[in-house]
């Protein structure tokens, strides 16, 4: 199909494509950072999550005899009398929610030991590969405090942020 060009009136064909071809190099360029910014929100939230839940299980241990809940009790921190009287309050209000997830993936990814005390807990799933983490990450446990690499839980990276 041809298109008559005219040097009178409105834009020709040619000055039309090239503002076509700016927007979509713009649009290219921008969505994509948009998108990895979102992640990157959604990675710092999901961080502060597992801290505030490390937080929380270390209020649990101090009263509970430096015992941390069993591999299947997280919710046992946002249940309130969880030390034998009612009117103790939760540790927290709610399990928090992974916002790249848009749940819980916290409580599935829980586990515990005694003797040694000690408690893992990461984001359940592929929640922020956006953000260029591995899946089942970020993860954070009683020693370390926040892991964001597998190189850390070798001890091969000594720059552990808590
Ligand atoms: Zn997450």
């Amino acid at each position: 199909m041809m298109h008559r060009i005219s040097s009178r009136k409105g834009f020709t064909l040619i000055e039309l494509m090239i503002v076509i071809a700016i927007i979509a190099i713009l649009a290219a360029i921008l969505v994509p950072n948009f998108i990895r910014a979102r992640a990157q929100g959604q990675l710092t939230a999901c961080k502060s999550n597992l801290k505030n839940i490390g937080t929380a299980l270390e209020m649990y241990a101090t009263d509970n005899g430096g015992r941390y809940p069993r591999p299947d009790e997280l919710s046992l921190l946002s249940t309130p009398g969880t030390i034998g009287n009612d009117s103790t309050q939760a540790y927290l209000k709610q399990i928090p929610i992974c916002p790249s997830a848009g749940k819980n993936t916290y409580s599935e990814a829980y586990d515990s030991t005694q003797n040694p005390d000690n408690y893992s807990l990461y984001c359940f799933g592929s929640n922020h590969t956006a953000a260029g983490m591995p899946e089942n990450y970020p993860k954070f446990n009683a020693e370390m405090g926040l892991i964001e690499r597998e190189s850390q839980m070798t001890g091969n990276d000594s720059t552990a942020t808590t």
